[in-house]
């Protein structure tokens, strides 16, 4: 099969000054697949088949998430989320580039409105890490107002829209703008008299943990609006000390901490493992809020559990769990005026 024609993906924006440790990390990320292998003990063939697979949408993994990995197993299941694959080059009936038409979604530039009352602004177009399932990996930013006069038209639209009660920063990640920026714009937020929550969807206090740093728990702290963050990990094995001592300084700021997962096959398809992310994510203080159905991005087929599979899990995982340690099962339909809730 040809691969799929993926238009690049925008670079990173650059980190302006690597002060902080976090920026240094995020510079010194692992980007070549050959590292990686080498890093993890396992075969280098691997490596020449990620750079074929990985066109436009470049392997990118924090140290600190590799360190987490099981060396010399090439079915680790976190290895499996980052390293891309041949399977991505391989055209499925379904799947397309913008699986959730958000480009249809976008009111203003850097803003996407798809819920009654909610907001997203596209904080940045940038990430800690390549995740191969995500679902924005072929996403226009840069087009999409994901810049910095992106986002303050986005807030200028919010400022005008008295409906909209949450603003939820996404991108990308949002926590990849430093402190200093992050805190003028969610100072322009708060500004906004209508505006009663803030919600910061990030990957980053998973991935990078040292990110959660004393200037970004004391924006959080200060603000006057209610702060969800809701993190995602897939795994168990994502959620060692270092990230249960990040998620602690956030509830320490008062943050409502939350879970999103992504059910992935190969890498959490199991009763065993749901149950134990669950448990894990409860012992940190942070509740599982979705299990989501992958959502039908090209060169993700391989991820894929079917929604009966996935039913069949979240059964189980019910009959295990108490309530409030079981994730809604949910997945996005365009269109649809909220997430569709499967179980
Ligand atoms: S962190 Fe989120 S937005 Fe970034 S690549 Fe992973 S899934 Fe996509």
């Amino acid at each position: 099969m040809p691969p799929p024609a993926t238009p690049p993906r925008p670079p990173a924006e650059p980190v302006r000054q690597a002060t902080a440790g976090w920026q240094r990390e995020l510079a010194d990320a692992v980007r070549d697949p050959g590292e990686l292998c080498r890093l993890l003990a396992i075969d280098l063939p691997l490596a020449d088949e990620a750079r074929r697979s990985a066109a436009g949408f470049p392997l990118l993994v924090p140290r600190a998430f590799v360190a987490r990995m099981r060396k010399g197993d090439r079915h680790d299941p976190l290895l499996l989320q980052v390293l891309p694959v041949a399977a991505e080059r391989q055209v499925a009936a379904g799947f397309s580039a913008d699986p959730l038409a958000e480009a249809a979604a976008l009111a203003a530039p850097g803003l996407v409105q798809k819920y009654a009352g909610r907001a997203l602004v596209l904080a940045t177009g940038a990430c800690a890490i390549n995740c191969r399932y995500c679902f924005r990996r072929e996403f226009p930013y840069a087009e999409s107002g994901a810049t910095r006069a992106g986002v303050e038209a986005a807030v200028d639209a919010v400022a005008a829209d008295p409906t909209i009660q949450e603003v939820i920063l996404s991108g990308g990640d949002p926590l990849l703008l430093d402190d200093e920026r992050l805190g003028r714009l969610v100072e322009r937020i708060e500004a906004i008299p209508h505006v009663r929550r803030l919600r910061i969807h990030s990957r980053l206090p998973i991935v990078l943990p040292t990110r959660v740093t004393e200037s970004l728990t004391a924006i959080l702290a200060a603000t006057r609006l209610n702060t969800v963050m809701v993190v995602h990990a897939n795994h168990p094995a994502e959620l060692d000390a270092a990230v249960a001592a990040a998620l602690a300084r956030l509830a320490a700021a008062r943050v409502i901490l939350l879970n999103q997962a992504v059910l992935l096959a190969g890498v959490n398809d199991s009763v065993a493992v749901l149950a134990t992310l669950s448990e894990r994510l409860v012992e940190i203080g942070v509740l599982p809020y979705y299990l989501h159905l992958l959502d039908r991005v090209q060169g993700t087929a391989h991820f894929e559990v079917s929604e009966d599979a996935a039913k069949c899990l979240h059964e189980a995982l019910r009959a295990r769990l108490p309530g409030y340690a079981v994730p809604r099962l949910a997945r996005e339909v365009p269109g649809e005026p909220a997430k569709v809730w499967i179980m």
